[in-house]
Order: C-alpha cells, then sequence, then structure tokens
C-alpha cells in the first residue's frame, strides 16, 4: 500500500512507497527534483541517475507536470539549509531507487496552483477535475465534508433522524421560480423540484417524528449572485415539534460553536453568546437586517455570529414576489408558514403590517446564513395568512394537504435551514460559494464539463408529449 505523503516526515531512514502527481519539476545538472503531490500534500522526490535502475533512470529523463508515478525510494533528512518551512513535509526528502509512470498527462490548461487561472471561470469550470487539484479547493472539499459530518453525529447525538424527502414533487414556494419536470406517465402534468423540503418537514412533524434535519438538496431557478448558486445548494435543515423558540437557537447556537471549533479552530468567534437583535433594533442601529458586526474587517480568522428576531410577519410585495406567492398587499416575510406572536394576533385584520412573527434568521459577519420559524399550527391562523398574501381558492388548494394533516392532532413545531454552501464560503473568506461547491454551475446556469442543460432526442420529447414551439 501507498504511503501517504505527508506521512514521509517520521520515517527518516525507512523505505517507502509513494504515488502521486507531479506538482513541479526542477532539473539541476543532472539531478531531478519532482514535488509529488497526492491528497495529504506534497514531498520533494529527488532523482539521482546513479541511485535508479537503467529503466527509471530513462523514465526520469521523461516526466512532465501531472504525470501520475510510483515511487519507491528512501526517506532522507534535509540538510539545515535545504529545509522548505512552507511545506509541511519541508524538513525530509525522497531519495528514488524506482520510477514508475503510471499514467502521462498532456499539458494542463492552465497552472494548477497558479491563482491566476480563477479569472476564467469558463475554463475552470469545464476542468474542474484540474482545479479540483489546487491545495485550496482539496481543503474546501476536506472542510465540507468534515462540517456535514459533523452536522450529523452531534444531531445524531442528540436525537435528531435524517429524513430524505421527495426529490420529484409539488411546487414548494420559497420566493424563486420552480425546476420542472415532465411526467411521461401523466402527460401535461409535471414535477417540480423541492425548493426546500418545507412542508414535508411541517408533515414530518405531524407524522410524529419530533427531531427532524436533512442534508437536503434545494432546487431553486434564481439568477446568480456571488451568494447564491443558480440551480441547486444544500441545506442544513431541521425541525422540531415541542419547541420554544429559544431552545431553538440556543440548539443551532451549540451546534455551531461547537463545529467551528472542532473544524475550523484557528477561527475565533467574536461574541458568545450570540447577540440577539429585534429586527427593528438592527434596522435602527445597522440599518441592515444581516448586519456585520466584526470587530476587525481585515481578521480572516473573526466570525461574528448574531440572531435576528421579532421580524414584522409581512413585507410588501415586489413585481417578482407577485408572480409566485400570489398577487396581494402582503408577502410573507420569510414564507407563508411563519407563526405570528400571540400577543399580536389582534392585528391580523386591521393592522396586518403591524404584526411581529417567530422568524429567526442566522448572520454571520453580514451574511444570513440560516432562516426559520415556528410555525403556525392553527388552520384558521393559516387560512387568514393565505387571504393576506391574496391567495384565491385555487392557490389554498395547492396546500389543502398540510391544512388537512393538521386537523390530525399537529404539534407546535418549529425550525430553522442553513445554507451549507454559504456557511462554509463565509467561514472560509471564500468570494463566491462556487469555490466551496465541487461542481457548480456557471453564473449564467450551465455546466460546461458535462454540457448540460442538453437537447434531447425527438423521441424523448415525444414520449413526453412535449412539442418545442421556437420563440422567433
Ligand atoms: N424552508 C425555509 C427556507 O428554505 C427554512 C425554514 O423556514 O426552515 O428558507
Amino acid at each position: 500500500m501507498k504511503l501517504n505523503n505527508i506521512q514521509t516526515t517520521d520515517k527518516i531512514g525507512e523505505k517507502v512507497l509513494l504515488k502521486g502527481w507531479v506538482n513541479t519539476i526542477r532539473k539541476m545538472g543532472k539531478i531531478v527534483f519532482v514535488d509529488l503531490r497526492d491528497r495529504s500534500g506534497i514531498v520533494q522526490i529527488v532523482l539521482v541517475p546513479s541511485e535508479l535502475d537503467k529503466e527509471s533512470e530513462q523514465i526520469s529523463k521523461s516526466i512532465k507536470p501531472e504525470y501520475v508515478l510510483e515511487i519507491e525510494g528512501e526517506v532522507q533528512k534535509r540538510g539545515d539549509k535545504q529545509i522548505n518551512k512552507e511545506l509541511p513535509t519541508g524538513t525530509v526528502e525522497v531519495l528514488a531507487k524506482s520510477v514508475k509512470i503510471l499514467s502521462e498527462s498532456q499539458t494542463p490548461p492552465f497552472e494548477i496552483d497558479n491563482e491566476d487561472r480563477q479569472a476564467n471561470e469558463e475554463l475552470r469550470l469545464k476542468y474542474r477535475y484540474l482545479d479540483l487539484r489546487h491545495e485550496r479547493m482539496k481543503n474546501n472539499m476536506v472542510k465540507r465534508h468534515q462540517m456535514i459530518k459533523f452536522f450529523r453525529d452531534n444531531l445524531n447525538d442528540q436525537g435528531f433522524i435524517e429524513v430524505q424527502t421527495p426529490i420529484l414533487t409539488k411546487s414548494t414556494p420559497e420566493g424563486a421560480r420552480d425546476y420542472l419536470v415532465p411526467s411521461r406517465v401523466h402527460q401535461g402534468k409535471f414535477f417540480a423540484l423541492p425548493q426546500a423540503p418545507q412542508q414535508y418537514k411541517q408533515l414530518l412533524m405531524v407524522a410524529g417524528i419530533e427531531k427532524y434535519f436533512q442534508i437536503a438538496p434545494c432546487f431553486r431557478d434564481e439568477d446568480a449572485r456571488s451568494d447564491r448558486s443558480p440551480g441547486e445548494f444544500y441545506q442544513l435543515d431541521i425541525e422540531m415539534s415541542f419547541i420554544a423558540q429559544d431552545e431553538l437557537l440556543n440548539l443551532v447556537e451549540k451546534l455551531f460553536t461547537e463545529m467551528v471549533k472542532e473544524v475550523f479552530p484557528e477561527k475565533k468567534i467574536l461574541t458568545s453568546p450570540w447577540p440577539r437583535l429585534t429586527h427593528a433594533e438592527a434596522m435602527g442601529k445597522y440599518k441592515s437586517d444581516k448586519p456585520d458586526l466584526r470587530e476587525n474587517k481585515d481578521n480572516k480568522d473573526e466570525l461574528a455570529f448574531c440572531w435576528v428576531i421579532d421580524f414584522p410577519l409581512f413585507t410588501d410585495q415586489t413585481k417578482e414576489e407577485e408572480k409566485f406567492v400570489g398577487a396581494g398587499r402582503w408577502a410573507p416575510s420569510h414564507n407563508m408558514f411563519t407563526r405570528p406572536k400571540e400577543e399580536d394576533l389582534k392585528l391580523l385584520d386591521k393592522e396586518p403590517g403591524k404584526v411581529k412573527s417567530y422568524q429567526h434568521d442566522l448572520v454571520l459577519n453580514g451574511f444570513e446564513v440560516g432562516g426559520g420559524a415556528l410555525r403556525i399550527y392553527d388552520s384558521k391562523i393559516q387560512e387568514k395568512v393565505f387571504d393576506l398574501i391574496g391567495f384565491d381558492d385555487k392557490q389554498k388548494k395547492q396546500f389543502s394537504h398540510l391544512l388537512e394533516a393538521f386537523k390530525y392532532g399537529v404539534p407546535p413545531h418549529g425550525g430553522i435551514a442553513h445554507g451549507i454552501d454559504r456557511l462554509l464560503a463565509v467561514i472560509l473568506g471564500e468570494k463566491s460559494i462556487k469555490e466551496v461547491i465541487a461542481f457548480p454551475l456557471t453564473s449564467d446556469a450551465r455546466d460546461p464539463l458535462m454540457g448540460a442543460p442538453a437537447k434531447v432526442s425527438k423521441e424523448q420529447l415525444e414520449e413526453l408529449g412535449i412539442n418545442l414551439v421556437s420563440r422567433e
């Protein structure tokens, strides 16, 4: 079995077998230095003709960047002057005894190590498998995995269960356009990909699950912004029954604090417990419901979390929203399932604009990294909210299953969802969430690697009963 490059540091004097990619090559006279890269990191290999067998000596002359090599050699300590402090394996090098080429490589379209490649998104995404070889990108994938694993383990220990909710479903409005999938069996009908598992997680509460979470894929057909990705993203989605708002906030605060400590030990959370600002306070003091509370914005290791609560239940509708949530005077500030504060229920009829809700947003360094609410569990209040957001009977009927379910013993419940991609990008200080997604779409919603979206055959369209009409 091969040894990880990083393990060479404590194998001085031992024979080792290494396999990996050629990061860089330097020739000094007849001696060739190769920086060999594997998942664990880089180690320097020294190829001295007199130490190599005949075949390996020949091979050592033909090595090029990104070739995949197998090296057998001996780990030796570097002289004091040769120590490379930048490299975790900088105190050692491997004197090769034999070299095999496992795979050749063409000249890559960009230098893997050169951050200038960032300028060309198209090229980076077309050759994403090369882009991901970069140390920073690989590290981002590892951190993503560790963060998700932490959430899963920790929530499991607290008695939560992860439930997979459907991908082929019906419109689940979260204020964006749906992705539609035509049904072959039921021609003329469409599935919608979920914008969030909102209704399913509420139905799971009616089902008695009590503590649900999911690393949930969500699909929203939105135009790209640097903190949103067109197409799909992942949420840490949580829902609980019989929970007060402050209990839910405490739970999330503890979960995230422990996660940062374990996965990002170099980061420092500025204030604990996290400030809890009412929406009015945030707007009054910071003119924003996503205040950036960092003391030193140049310190990349500073994390300033805060909660924003007591949002108004409604906001004025934008023209865009009218298309998706129904035309009426009011738009839900979070979503249409958010519970109004009990003391404000009397205002629902006459002054809906003054009603406060149990919405809670989690903000990190000026970015929203979570949002949720306690939910309405009284069908009459839910119907009233539907009326206020201007739902007609047909639109209301789309949610009749939820109202129906609430007739069979619905526990009080609430939850939250955190955009995993955005959370990770903010913690890591990445400029775009694409830096933490293995295979993101381009800003105009294409995948240049696979060539998606793509045309389909006439037969496939016929089978689906779809006739394409040209726009001209
Ligand atoms: N479904 C909501 C969202 O995706 C989150 C929640 O209310 O739990 O924003």
